[in-house]
């Protein structure tokens, strides 16, 4: 199975990506877990992106391309893949198109989290006030200013996406509001419909 979560920067899509790898023994391709790897190890790449990441703008979608290219070239990604991060523009989704298609393969899904806009930035200034209280670690793009310009990317550049999807008929619409658990059995409910159950 090949899925891709959709929707907005926080909206629990890694979460729920965590919980499919475990039901369905899928591979899970966070571009942005990829590429703070990238940033950590200090690779040509993570250098470009540094910058850019902290800002919360998007970063260029040929170095996204490859980092996902070369990822689903490996063998275990065979048993297939929950993309969470990615697409991010229409011009990723054409690529990531492409880039099946000369593999044969499909997309099973494309799972959109839908939320509120007004409640959603509440929950993710919550989330980093809580994580920073409990002592953990508070990611850098989560602070309030940062968050807003990753927010506006998302509505420029990565909201179009969901239309792309639609008219291929991958689209399922969920309520990302909802408890972990409700989204959860919704997220099921989604796949029981897929194009290639
Ligand atoms: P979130 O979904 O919570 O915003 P991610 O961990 O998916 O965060 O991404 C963090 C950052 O990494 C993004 O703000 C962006 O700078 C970069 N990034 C991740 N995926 C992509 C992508 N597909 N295209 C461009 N930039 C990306």
């Amino acid at each position: 199975m090949r899925l891709v979560l959709f929707g907005p920067p926080g909206a629990g899509k890694g979460t729920q990506a965590a919980r499919l790898v475990e039901k369905f023994g899928l591979l899970h391709l966070s571009t942005g877990d990829m590429l703070r790897s990238a940033v950590a190890a200090g690779t040509p790449t993570g250098l470009a992106a540094k910058e850019i990441m902290a800002r919360g703008d998007l970063v260029p979608d040929d170095v996204v391309v490859k980092i996902i290219e070369d990822r689903i070239s490996q063998k275990d990604a065979d048993k297939g893949f929950v993309l969470d991060g990615f697409p991010r523009t229409v011009a990723q989704a054409q690529s990531l198109d492409a880039m099946l298609a000369a593999k044969h393969l499909k997309l099973d899904a494309v799972i959109e989290f839908e939320v509120d806009a007004g409640k959603h930035v509440d929950r993710i200034v919550k989330r980093a006030e809580e994580a920073s209280r409990a002592g953990q670690p508070v990611r850098k793009d989560d602070d309030p200013q940062v968050f807003k310009t990753r927010l506006a990317a998302y509505h420029e550049q990565t909201a179009p996406v969901s239309a792309y999807y639609r008219r291929k008929g991958l689209l399922k619409l969920i309520d990302g509001m909802d408890s972990i658990d409700a989204v959860a059995q919704s997220v099921d409910k989604a796949l029981q419909h897929r194009a290639h159950a």
